[in-house]
């Protein structure tokens, strides 16, 4: 199994690193060509946003990536990547990809909550680890995109057809639950 790993910025390594010890070889996506491969899943990494939004247009990465998700390539976005993967982000700021029907709210936590880990239910996976760094929520739902697990109230991790997407950080942790429910379910 081949996962293409969205490397322009951000904790990709760290991704990289639990895909491969669950056996799967990763390769790094860091300019167009990159992209002309074959691959059988995609992750876009937590970071910063606007930065790995800003640097897949002026790479020319943009248009092809969309391709690939909408050709149904399975997709594990984490954090910053459920923000470039949304249609509709909170506040007004213009959607990077696009592809995810949902509005997701940056920041959600505010500065004094930046950063915090708890555990909960991820629907159809289990109790999981879940460490939030500055993160986005869900505020709302749209179209068939399903609700996976929520923390106080909040939607943290939503599914959309080969689309997973999750406020935390699943690769911060020791527990590989969500890495192998995408390689093993969505693979
Ligand atoms: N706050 C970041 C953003 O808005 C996301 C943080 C993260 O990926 N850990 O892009």
């Amino acid at each position: 199994m081949k996962i293409a790993v969205l490397a322009v910025q951000g904790a990709f390594i760290e991704h990289e690193k639990v895909l491969e010890s669950l056996g799967a070889e990763c390769i790094e996506l860091r300019k167009k060509e990159d992209l002309e491969q074959d691959f059988d899943g995609l992750v876009l990494p937590g970071g910063e946003s606007t930065v790995q939004g800003k640097l897949i247009k002026e790479l020319g990465m943009e248009e092809e990536l969309k391709k690939r998700i909408q050709s149904g390539i399975p997709v594990l976005a984490t954090c910053a990547g459920m923000i470039l993967l949304a249609d509709e982000i909170e506040g007004g700021e213009s959607a990077h990809l696009g592809l995810l029907p949902a509005v997701v709210k940056r920041n959600a936590y505010g500065r004094q909550l930046g950063s915090f880990y708890t555990e909960a239910e991820v629907e159809g996976i289990g109790t999981v680890p879940m460490t939030f760094i500055r993160a986005p929520y869900i505020e709302k739902v749209k179209g068939d995109t399903e609700v996976l697990a929520q923390v106080d109230g909040n939607i943290v991790a939503v599914k959309n057809k080969n689309m997973l997407a999750l406020s935390f950080h699943p690769e911060l942790d020791e527990d590989k639950s969500i890495h192998e429910y995408f390689l093993k379910e969505l693979c």
